[in-house]
């Protein structure tokens, strides 16, 4: 087994500190609390690349597996130039509580490249992703391990990923991603799943605390997949969308942006940044903006000791995996804020993943409709559980997401026991 010490990161830091803290407060036996601090595997792979400028590039990646005692693995790929072991390591951590407590058959994984994926050419990016998928042919399959896009990745990647591993089987397999396009197997509403379970859990929230979407101020950091989608949604219900960035920046508008047009900007130009009638902000200042919804949809640990006092929003739903940390939790906690956390915030991206696949397994697909409306079903049920238990135990909502994920996992040990 390998030493703690190789999964350290601050986001392993913080998974494994919810965990205990949840261990603690479930009563959990030592046994099974052992089990999960650790990955179930954790693969690290070298990816040579032959680049467009004729020199070979090797590129690190990592699969890991963290639990797949309720079933195979799932969870996305992401590329970024930071990813690391034990940024991997907790993301497939969170996934594991992520689907116990939204009631899917999987375990949690995660896999990642370290790379900069804007700066490769989409040869480059191609090649790449046949060559990591080739790399962590043994951990996947429709019935072993099932990546998603997540951070960097998109439809695109999943199809390359998709063909990789169908080659190799001399046969079509699309039920070994997720989040594939449409024409390849792909399900109606993956693109927009995450952003409209958000859309889910705010109406929920806003409702439970007297307010009403229509009218409250967003902003959203991060503007890919998750963010934009959620920011249209919100938009379309009323809300008044007056902050967004992306990697190069902010943009700000107390008057509210209209996201069409934005998004139109952002097809044309790659970035929001220099979208008419609205001030420039950095990263940092766009989430100490004042509004009602903050939404981080970006990447992890924006929201800190730091910065946490400074936020103005009375209501942060976390698109994106990680983005408060344990001490900024606890101000915003001692506030007042209510957190939607990411296990339960961006649920919707696995759930319909989960339709898609279960959909790919009997060649038989559903219409938008029928997938929408099962996801606000089980994003509804899952967010009706943690509010009621929180109420119950007197806690947060993160507290009680991680109770009821984490009670979950641990009773599937309990009930299969220790092989051998
Ligand atoms: P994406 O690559 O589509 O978009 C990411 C966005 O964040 C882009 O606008 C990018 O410019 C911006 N960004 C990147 N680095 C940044 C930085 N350093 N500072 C500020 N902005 C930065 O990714 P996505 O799929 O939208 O995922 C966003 C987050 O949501 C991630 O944390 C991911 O783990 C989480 N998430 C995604 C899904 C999904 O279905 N895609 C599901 C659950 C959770």
């Amino acid at each position: 087994m390998m030493e703690k010490s190789d999964f350290d990161s601050d986001l392993f830091r913080t998974a494994l500190a919810q965990l205990d803290r949840v261990a603690q407060r479930l009563d959990l036996e030592h046994d099974i609390h052992e089990r999960l601090r650790y990955p179930r595997r954790a693969l690290v792979v070298s990816v040579p690349v032959l680049m467009d400028d004729g020199k070979t590039r090797v590129f690190q990646g990592y699969r890991v597996h963290h639990s797949t005692v309720l079933g195979p693995t799932k969870g996305g790929l992401r590329y970024a130039p930071d990813v690391n072991l034990g940024e991997v390591t907790a993301l497939a951590m969170l996934m594991s509580w992520k689907c116990a407590l939204v009631g899917l058959p999987y375990g949690g994984a995660k896999g990642g490249v370290r790379c900069t994926p804007r700066e490769l050419s989409k040869r480059e990016l191609e090649h790449l992703t046949r060559r990591y998928t080739t790399e962590i042919m043994l951990l996947i399959g429709p019935d072993l391990d099932i990546p998603a896009p997540d951070l960097g990745t998109d439809e695109q990647t999943m199809a390359w990923m998709m063909d990789t591993y169908s080659m190799t089987q001399g046969k079509s397999v699309p039920g070994v991603v997720t989040g594939k396009p449409l024409i390849v197997g792909g399900s109606a509403g993956r693109r927009e799943a995450t952003g409209r379970g958000i859309v889910y859990a705010l109406y929920q929230a806003t409702r439970r605390l007297g307010q009403n979407l229509q009218g409250l101020r967003v902003v959203v950091q991060g503007f890919g997949n998750v963010g934009s989608v959620a920011a249209r949604l919100l938009w379309r219900e009323g809300c008044l969308v007056v902050g967004v960035s992306d990697v190069k920046g902010g943009i700000w508008n107390p008057r509210g942006l209209d996201i069409r047009d934005l998004e139109a900007h952002v097809a044309e130009s790659g970035s929001v940044a220099g979208f008419p009638d609205t001030e420039p902000l950095t990263n940092t200042e766009i989430l100490e903006q004042p509004c009602d919804i903050l939404l981080p949809a970006a990447i992890g640990s924006q929201i800190r000791e730091d910065n946490a006092d400074r936020v103005k929003a009375t209501i942060v739903a976390e698109g994106a995996n990680g983005p408060t940390t344990p001490e900024a939790d606890a101000i915003l906690r001692d506030r007042g804020v209510t957190v939607i956390p990411d296990i339960l915030a961006n649920a919707g991206g696995v759930i319909v993943s989960y339709f898609e696949w279960v959909q790919g397994l009997q060649y038989y697909f559903w219409r938008e409709s029928e997938i929408v409306s099962r996801l606000q079903e089980v994003m509804s049920r899952a967010f009706n559980r943690v509010w009621a238990l929180g109420a119950k135990e007197g806690t947060d909502l993160r507290t009680a997401a991680l109770m009821e994920g984490v009670r979950r996992v641990a009773e599937g040990y309990r009930v299969r026991g220790l092989y051998p």
